[in-house]
């Protein structure tokens, strides 16, 4: 991915996260097949002013017999740019198969769909690539144990959150291990190999006890 297609993807995912769902949390937006213009976004959830998931029967957590409207419906609804210039749909999960549906049948050219998870139902890939429709995994890093605190790889880490290496290593704490291959080559022609391997990593560093000063030794000091 480009820079560009690289925001707009993050753009998508963050977007993701101001759904009020109780269930779970999608959006959809569709940008020109250039990723220069952003036409709709759409996020799951109610009706505007009203419930903000209708997912739910009661607070006991009965499911309802629908769900809340799929980012991917509002995000075309939405959409008022009808024209025959070629659009890419970026969803944060495959369409389910009524969402690729109506992807199909948009009057406005949707030409490909990238989307990051998958979907445990894959009708909805059988009917956007039966409409012709192109589809694209996304692969993201997982930075989970990353934000827990655990080390992750710096390449990783420079992807998911769009930020320049240089920047990055200003922000967390760095480590490189290297190992040279000649050493941990397992057939002769291995350890023939010249050359090493770097693994370089970045782990987030422990602002609040770096930060925060000690209040006791403060009083003490200025006494
Ligand atoms: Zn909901
Ligand atoms: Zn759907």
């Amino acid at each position: 991915m480009n820079q560009r297609e690289k925001e707009m993807v993050n753009f998508c995912i963050r977007q993701s996260y101001l759904s009020k769902c109780k269930d779970k949390q999608n959006a959809a937006i569709l940008v020109s097949a250039d990723f220069q213009q952003i036409y709709s976004i759409g996020i799951n959830g109610g009706p505007i002013g009203g419930m903000q998931c209708l997912c739910f029967k009661n607070r006991m957590g009965e499911k309802a017999k629908y769900t809340c409207a799929h980012a991917e419906m509002n995000c075309l609804v939405k959409n008022t740019e009808i024209s025959e210039k070629p659009k890419v749909m970026i969803c944060t999960q495959v369409p389910c198969q009524m969402c690729a549906t109506l992807i199909v049948n948009a009057k406005t050219n949707i030409i490909q769909v990238w989307y990051i998870n998958d979907h445990p139902d894959e009708t909805g890939k059988t009917i956007l690539s039966d409409g012709g429709i192109i589809l694209r995994k996304i692969d993201i890093p997982d930075l989970t144990g990353f934000f827990k605190g655990e080390w992750c790889d710096t390449q990783a880490v420079c992807d998911r959150l769009n930020i320049p290496f240089e920047i990055a290593i200003t922000m967390f704490d760095f480590s490189s291990t290297v190992e040279w291959w000649s050493m941990i080559g397992k057939t002769d022609e291995e350890r023939k190999r010249n050359g090493q391997k770097v693994t370089t990593q970045f782990r987030i560093r422990n602002v609040i006890q770096a930060d925060v000063p000690n209040n006791d030794t403060e009083i003490r000091e200025l006494k």
